[in-house]
């Protein structure tokens, strides 16, 4: 499919090609045609894959019909998490904007001085980009005009979340008309996404680009079986000694759980805190500042919490507790791995596991290994171990401790049994198709 087949305006198309776009990209096919048919949508798909497109073109196409209103507000309110992202998404408007009328583009950001910004916004305007909290100030003093706001788009809507702007953001939209067609954005869809999405938007259409596109190949997934819960933490405790592990996350299924095992951690000399849903912002902020500065060596995170952490130290993600979606297991070890860097997803499963197990190397396209350390075996060996990976082959799994992708992929392609067959052919389809 082409830009041409998503009935956008020539003069956009014209800017797309001299930007160098041939193709549109998976969330761009799936969301211009929703958005150019007027309707609300909550959109996700990882960073990296054109969402600034996806919504901008699609608003600058309306800007081709003009307004039936007199006035010189905005038509397009952008709102952005960050200064750096906000001039990002202008200068991307500037952009594919380029040979379209009636697109004059403006942001106001925190930091900058007011009496420019008054300038800007005492002139006509097609585009806003703001950042939350100084359009608050602006739209307090009366110096905006929303009476023919026709679009309202949250980009990085997790991440205005997690910076606290939700009641900015709603104090906003109370200055907007009601009639407004609202654009939700974001990198991740959790709960608190999906609470804001209800509240904000009208029975928008979801679009969800599945994450499994990520690039895994960096990331070295082993899984370890598990007894019972004294089982678990003794493994843990053993993960958390591999000199190589410089900071982990690891995940558990309930905000409970994340504080008692950080207590626990804690009180056996790691520099662990937990992080969920339950604590502040200014907490939850805290507590992310010491990992980031390498002050905290291990998170005790639930999927809530530690969506979209960029951390380049985190060598180790651990699933205590499996994730209840597949798709959360992507999220969770892409956590690891970052801007290149090799990384370990170690998780955990008892053999009532298996099902789900198979649901994420199913999503994921990918199996993942079963490793032995010995002393911690599980009783319990059936496991999958007789699933497809063989147990006269256990020796070598026993080094497991020490492995590396390296010894890892020779002992995949001396046993054609350790991945299961079918899966082989998918999962290299799926990578091929990572690499472009
Ligand atoms: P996201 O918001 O999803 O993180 P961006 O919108 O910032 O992603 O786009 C990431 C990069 O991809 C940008 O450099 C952008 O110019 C480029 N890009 C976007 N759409 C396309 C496309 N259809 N073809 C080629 N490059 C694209
Ligand atoms: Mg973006």
């Amino acid at each position: 499919m082409s830009f041409e087949n998503l009935n956008l305006h020539p003069l956009i198309i014209k800017a797309i090609h001299e930007a160098g776009y041939v193709e549109p990209t998976p969330i761009q096919k799936q969301a211009i045609p929703e958005l150019i048919s007027g309707i609300d949508i909550i959109a996700s798909a990882q960073t990296g894959t054109g969402k600034t497109a996806a919504f901008m073109l699609p608003a600058l196409h309306q800007l081709t019909t003009p307004s039936t209103t007199n006035s010189r507000g905005p038509r397009i309110l952008v709102l952005t998490p960050t200064r750096e992202l906000a001039d990002q998404v202008s200068n991307a408007a500037k952009k594919y904007g380029k040979y379209t009328p009636r697109t004059k583009v403006i942001s106001i950001l925190g930091g900058m001085p007011y009496p420019l910004q008054n300038k800007l916004l005492s002139q006509p305007v097609d585009i806003l980009v703001a950042t939350p909290g100084r359009l608050i100030d602006h739209i307090r003093r009366g110096r905006i005009d929303f009476s023919r706001l026709q679009t309202l788009i949250l980009d990085e809507a997790d991440r205005m979340l997690d910076m606290g702007f939700l009641m900015d953001i709603k104090q906003i939209v109370s200055f907007l008309p009601q009639s407004r067609q609202t654009v939700l954005f974001s990198a991740t869809l959790d709960p608190a996404i999906e609470k804001v999405a209800a509240q904000l938007l009208n029975t928008p259409k979801r679009i969800q680009i599945a994450t499994r596109q990520t690039r895994l190949d960096h990331i070295e997934q082993r899984l370890h079986y598990v007894d019972d819960l004294t089982h678990k933490n003794r493994l843990l405790d053993h993960v958390l000694r591999d000199t190589g592990l410089k900071q982990a996350i690891v995940f558990t299924a309930t905000k409970r759980n994340a504080d008692i095992i950080a207590d626990n951690l804690y009180a056996c000399g790691h520099t662990a805190a937990a992080l969920h849903g339950d604590m502040n912002q200014r907490e939850r902020n805290r507590t992310l500042t010491k990992l980031r500065k390498g002050d905290l060596r291990i998170l005790v995170a639930t999927d809530v919490a530690a969506r979209g952490i960029d951390i380049s130290d985190i060598t180790h993600v651990i699933n205590f507790d499996l994730p209840k979606f597949a798709e959360d297991y992507v999220h969770r070890i892409g956590r690891t791995g970052r801007a290149g860097a090799a990384g370990i997803a170690v998780s955990f499963a008892s053999s009532k596991d298996n099902i789900h197990l198979k649901r994420i190397e199913r999503y994921t396209g990918h199996s993942i290994a079963s490793h032995i350390i010995p002393g911690l075996e599980p009783r319990n060996k059936t496991g999958r171990h007789n699933d497809g990976i063989k147990k006269s082959n256990a020796p070598a799994y026993r080094k497991g401790k020490h492995s590396t992708s390296a010894t890892l992929n020779k002992r995949q392609n001396a046993n054609p049994h350790f991945m299961r067959a079918p899966k082989v052919t998918r999962s290299t389809a799926n990578r091929s198709g990572l690499g472009k």
